[in-house]
């Protein structure tokens, strides 16, 4: 018997890494379930498991360990399964532009709600800075003021001419990342900067490394030099996203979330409610009105029932 990290999950059999450097390529022992949790998938990459070798030099998956974290995709508007994409995940790295393309706030936001919900810790890096006007460049800074402000790390990176990179390299090392961000902001050539030997394909996205592969079945982890793990979920530009309810949805914005303490009701939704200390606060300019913005829009989600897949 022996222990070890889930790096690929290929759909039908899954790479052990063990804990003395073996990478193992195992099957599910017998008709493996976890409690609690309707899933297409029982284990995922970041999953610690133990592991009963065999006589032909394969394995079975016979136990594993409680996670930290995960993230899921449902596998479907109908379906109440689910698709556990990744676990134990220590952060994400959230991949923005500023033009060319434009991320925008709402993305932004529902990738921090969701994040929040999952317990997993954001950074946000702003790529493509060499590319940047003055108008751009004004638009960042803004948007690094927000951000930093509610307590969320920033970063100006080049992934085209490696400025910035050395310091992603820090984050990264010997933690599990998950990077994540919509197509065309350099997610390929980031990692590329990071791992030169991988060789993702970049440019255009319908001749992206995302193509042809079974989006909801198929994730790996990346072994970084310096120790560490980087997660690439093909076709996921962010995580599954949460039903929320409408009442939780403050729980996952930080600075409506500290605000709302003093709103008069406790169930408070701060959207029309007399005595309401968040409103208050967006009017004032203490809160911002795109994040707030973004907030609405979570609870009309919620409200409606509506299921959006990666936003
Ligand atoms: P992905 O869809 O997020 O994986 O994006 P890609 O890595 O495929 O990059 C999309 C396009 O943006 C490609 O044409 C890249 O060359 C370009 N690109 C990526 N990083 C940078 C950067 O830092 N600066 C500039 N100017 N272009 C970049
Ligand atoms: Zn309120």
């Amino acid at each position: 018997m022996e222990h070890g990290l889930v790096i690929k999950n290929t759909g039908s059999w899954y790479i052990v890494k063990t804990d003395d450097g073996k990478e193992i390529k195992c099957k599910i022992k017998g008709n493996f379930r976890l409690k609690g949790i309707r899933s297409t998938n029982p284990i995922a990459v970041g999953d610690r498991v133990e592991i009963e070798n065999n006589k032909e030099g394969t394995a079975f998956i016979s136990k594993i360990e409680p996670r930290e974290n995960y993230i899921i995709r449902k596998s479907s508007n109908l379906s109440k399964e689910s698709h556990i994409l990744a676990a134990n995940i220590d952060q994400a790295l959230l991949i923005i532009t500023v033009s060319n393309p434009t991320t925008h706030t709402i993305f932004i936001d529902r990738f921090l709600a969701t994040a929040e919900a999952y317990r997993i810790p954001v950074k946000i890096v702003i790529n493509k800075t060499d590319s940047y006007n003055e108008d751009d460049t004004e638009y960042m800074n803004a948007l690094i003021h927000l951000y930093d402000t509610i307590g969320y790390d920033c970063f100006k990176v080049s992934a085209l001419t490696g400025k910035g990179i050395e310091e992603i390299k820090s984050l990264l090392k010997g933690k599990i990342t998950l990077l994540s961000g919509n197509s065309g902001v350099g997610k390929s050539t980031l990692i590329n900067t990071i791992l030169p030997g991988l060789n993702l394909k970049t440019g255009n996205v319908s001749t992206s490394h995302h193509k042809g592969m079974h989006t909801t079945t198929f994730s790996e982890m990346f072994p970084l030099p310096e120790g560490g793990y980087i997660i690439d979920t093909p076709g996921v530009k962010g995580f599954g996203t949460i039903d929320f309810e409408p009442e939780e949805v403050a729980h996952f914005f930080p600075e409506i979330f500290k605000i709302s303490h003093d709103c008069r009701f406790n169930n408070c939704t701060h959207r029309h409610e007399p005595g309401c200390a968040v409103l208050a606060a967006v009017e004032q300019h203490r809160i911002s009105e795109s994040r707030y913005a973004s907030y609405l829009s979570i609870i009309d989600d919620s409200t409606e029932g509506k299921y959006r897949e990666g936003y």
